[in-house]
């Protein structure tokens, strides 16, 4: 699956998604991250991505034109969905992660992956961005959760980490994602505790049942423990 980052801070996502799962994952091709600098796009001689709110107030909004000469440049190699980062959007939750994961899975398969459609992840900052762009390019807005960040990075990770361990053959066997925190075979909730060696920690054992080696009874341990 692809997915195409609009930022002014093209440098915040080195580490992140060259460690680790999302590492694996781009060397074994199964993702493809590209980072597009709005900066590039100003038309403006001193690059300027940002200008004061008509009618006044505190903070900066960015402007248009960077933005949409961006986006439009974005559509022609990402056939996918344009989504602003926002804190006004519609929340994220694990079955919308899913569906976007969904509907990869079934291009990837059918085609290589690198030029069927993945997601378009517009990042926002200060006050946030000219709704006009938001009225003429952007088909959807998601926002992470009810609090403010500072800019859409975080959140445009956290989608690309939610989505991409969908993704099959990015998870290793021993990293399913079948059993867990709001997956459908958990009933949409809660995941059960973990526990690992050693047996007793600081005078805290693990519960027997977790030992007995009855699967049944331990199956029936977790699904009380599901909240
Ligand atoms: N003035 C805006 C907040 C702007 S925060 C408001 O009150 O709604 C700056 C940028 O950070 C936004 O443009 C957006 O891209 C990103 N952002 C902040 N919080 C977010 C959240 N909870 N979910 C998704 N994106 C968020």
């Amino acid at each position: 699956m692809r997915f195409d980052i609009l930022t002014i801070f093209p440098n915040i996502f080195d580490s992140y998604i060259n460690t680790s799962i999302l590492k694996r994952a781009q060397d074994k091709k199964l993702i493809k991250i590209y980072i597009h600098d709005i900066r590039k796009f100003s038309k403006d001689k001193h690059h300027k991505v940002d200008n004061l709110p008509f009618g006044g107030g505190a903070g900066m909004v960015m402007t248009p034109q960077p933005l949409c000469d961006c986006i439009k440049h974005v559509k022609k190699l990402n056939k996918g969905p344009v989504i602003y980062m926002s804190p006004r959007g519609k929340t994220l939750t694990q079955s919308r992660v899913e569906k976007f994961a969904k509907m990869q899975t079934e291009d990837t398969v059918r085609s290589k992956l690198i030029k069927k459609p993945g997601l378009i992840l517009l990042c926002g900052h200060y006050e946030g961005i000219d709704q006009r762009v938001i009225d003429s390019l952007v088909d959807e807005e998601l926002s992470i959760g009810k609090y403010v960040l500072t800019g859409g990075e975080l959140p445009a990770l956290t989608i690309i980490d939610a989505v991409s361990r969908l993704i099959p053959g990015v998870l290793g066997r021993a990293e399913s994602h079948e059993e867990e925190s709001f997956s459908k075979s958990l009933n949409r909730k809660k995941e059960y505790p973990h526990y690992t060696r050693p047996a007793e920690f600081n005078g805290m054992k693990v519960p027997d049942v977790l030992m007995s080696g009855h699967h049944k009874e331990i199956a029936k341990w977790r699904k009380s423990k599901l909240s």
